[in-house]
């Protein structure tokens, strides 16, 4: 990416299954090129990744059988910024409750989440959120959600669901989270018509800078 480029950074979408195409409208309202990604040679292109709400376990069997399981895996412990929303966030998890019993996630950020988590006890449900440097509260949609169960050091809390909410057993939930590039919500910012989380995930990839595969496994070479 050079200077030309970096405002308008090229912003991948996992396309296996689960709603792309609406992220990629909210990424490009927030000003960046947005792409399908189903092949590796595509995910080696883009500067960023999104892995849309649909399916984690679906997800996780279709990106093995279209050789992107190690890639993405590679590319995320390597730096690129990527967003996960619903079943994405659960790809991020480096630790995941609920899943089944050979389900396998991308990783990359320091979290236990709970698949399912409301879903067992209010499925889905609509709220508004407080999100770190939103001035407005945020309309989150949750469908089948899952929640942050534990974070680790490194990782900055950006939503919970307020106390006082209605919705026994979701108040206080942690339901949006960033490490370094990487962040993820429990619900769908895709969806809601207000692409502000898709605004704040461009100006992080912006401020990462070139992230092409070949520079980044560069980069990590010359780190040792
Ligand atoms: N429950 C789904 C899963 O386990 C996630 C739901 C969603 O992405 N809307 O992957």
């Amino acid at each position: 990416m050079d200077d030309r480029d970096r405002a308008r950074p090229l912003v991948g979408v996992l396309a296996l299954q689960g709603d792309v195409r609406e992220h990629l409208a909210m990424l490009r309202a927030a000003g960046a090129q947005a792409v399908a990604v189903r092949r590796p040679a595509e995910l080696h292109d883009v500067d960023a990744l999104v892995i849309p709400g649909g399916e984690s376990t679906t997800i996780d069997k279709l990106s093995h059988i279209f050789d992107l399981f190690e890639p993405i895996k590679e590319r995320i412990a390597a730096g690129m910024p990527t967003l996960g929303t619903c079943a994405g966030m659960i790809m991020l998890a480096d630790h995941l409750h609920g899943g089944t019993a050979d389900q396998e996630t991308f990783g990359g950020l320091d979290i236990v989440v709970r698949r399912n988590a409301f879903g067992r006890q209010i499925d889905s449900f609509e709220q508004e959120l407080t999100f770190v440097g939103l001035e407005e509260p945020l309309h989150a949609v949750f469908i089948r959600a899952p929640w942050v169960e534990k974070v680790g050091a490194g990782v900055e809390v950006l939503a919970e669901v307020a106390v006082d909410a209605a919705r026994e057993g979701a108040a206080g939930r942690i339901v949006a989270v960033r490490q370094r590039n990487v962040m993820a919500t429990s619900f769908h910012p895709e969806i809601a018509g207000d692409d502000r989380v898709h605004r704040f995930f461009v100006d992080l990839v912006r401020e990462a800078g070139p992230a092409t595969a070949t520079e980044t496994a560069a980069q990590s070479r010359e780190q040792g």
